[in-house]
């Protein structure tokens, strides 16, 4: 009896320390108890705002803006809160690491932009901005000409679709994987968006189709095949705007061209805005802009860069052997 009640003893420690854990969890601040808005657009609803985006000639803008990420923990559980002030100035940061130095460029509805820069210019940074997993330190994001801390999170990513480098496959099947964000989807749309991402040769070769197995236990997919099938998950939601960090995969000369037809497939009648790691997938994108070093070095097409940039006329020269 003793060593069961010592036994008991021990559990119940356990299930203490499992409660605390919980109950820290529990109290993490949410987004949305963040979710600090400066510019509450009264009345506009998200068909309003979708309604916006289908005429403004400005899909998405960043005006003079600069950010600095936190340096330690706690600040960074909250990230959007303490940069809502639009007048601190960066000097003013402390404990930061400044990343984004008054970035300016807009992304012209219906076109393709495409980011390029060395790493740790601030590309993703401005892919996170935009879906507001921060807010700038100074300075403005604008989607369709209002200050994107007007609009809530949810209002404001139901706008945006995002394709992640390196996109994960879950553990389930195709279908599944496809209607994530869309569960109505039918079967027809998603035939249809997998094709469109040249994906129909994996439902030809398996006899299941749209119900075959994916992902560790099913038909494994390269890196390139995992963002195409990404991007074909992006298009059932068809937002009006799309950012996409392509995979930094290596691909072979067939599969890189089909990731190229994937995003000619992707840009049709949206705002894109690409994150390019290789030039090729985006020399004939409507506007390129060069970061370095988290500014803005350089913004035109790649015939105009070429001549007007030296950091770009380098970048094209290694890539491309210009
Ligand atoms: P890459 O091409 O390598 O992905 P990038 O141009 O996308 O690079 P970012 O990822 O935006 O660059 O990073 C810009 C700078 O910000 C880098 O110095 C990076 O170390 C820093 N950084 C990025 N994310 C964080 C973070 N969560 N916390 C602190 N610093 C970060």
């Amino acid at each position: 009896p003793l060593g069961t009640a010592f036994g008991a003893i021990t559990s119940v420690n356990a299930a203490l320390g499992a409660l605390g854990r919980i109950q820290e969890i529990i109290e993490l601040p949410t987004e949305s108890a963040n979710d600090r808005e400066i510019a509450p657009l009264a009345g506009v609803s998200p068909d309003e705002l979708r309604a916006l985006l289908a005429t403004d000639d400005s899909a998405l803008e960043f005006d003079d803006v600069h950010f600095a990420y936190a340096l330690n923990d706690s600040d960074e559980a909250d990230p959007a809160n303490e940069s809502v002030d639009e007048h601190q100035p960066e000097g003013n940061v402390t404990d930061r690491q400044p990343v984004l130095h008054g970035v300016s460029f807009a992304a012209p509805r219906g076109k393709r932009t495409a980011l390029v820069g060395p790493s740790g210019a601030g590309k993703s940074t401005i892919l996170a901005l935009i879906e507001r997993f921060y807010d700038p330190s100074v300075g403005v994001v604008r989607l369709a000409g209002l200050d994107i801390r007007g609009l809530s999170r949810t209002e404001l990513r139901a706008q945006i679709g995002y394709v992640e480098q390196d996109a994960p496959v879950l553990a389930g099947t195709l279908r599944e994987n496809l209607k994530l964000a869309t569960p109505d989807a039918s079967d027809e749309e998603c035939e249809r968006v997998l094709r469109a991402v040249n994906l129909g040769e994996v439902l030809e070769r398996n006899p299941l189709g749209l119900g075959a197995p994916v992902g560790e236990d099913g038909v494994m997919l390269s890196g390139g095949e995992r963002q195409r099938l990404a991007i074909a998950r992006a298009l059932l939601a068809a937002p009006p705007i799309l950012l996409l960090d392509e995979s930094t995969s290596s691909l072979d000369g067939v599969n890189e061209q089909m990731m190229r037809a994937a995003i000619d497939a992707v840009a049709e009648g949206r705002t894109l805005i690409v994150i390019a790691h290789r030039l090729s997938t985006v020399v004939d994108s409507d506007q390129i802009v060069v970061l370095d070093h988290g500014e803005v070095v350089g913004v035109g097409t790649h015939s105009e860069l070429v001549q007007s940039t030296p950091l770009y006329k380098e970048l094209a020269k290694h890539q491309l052997l210009v």
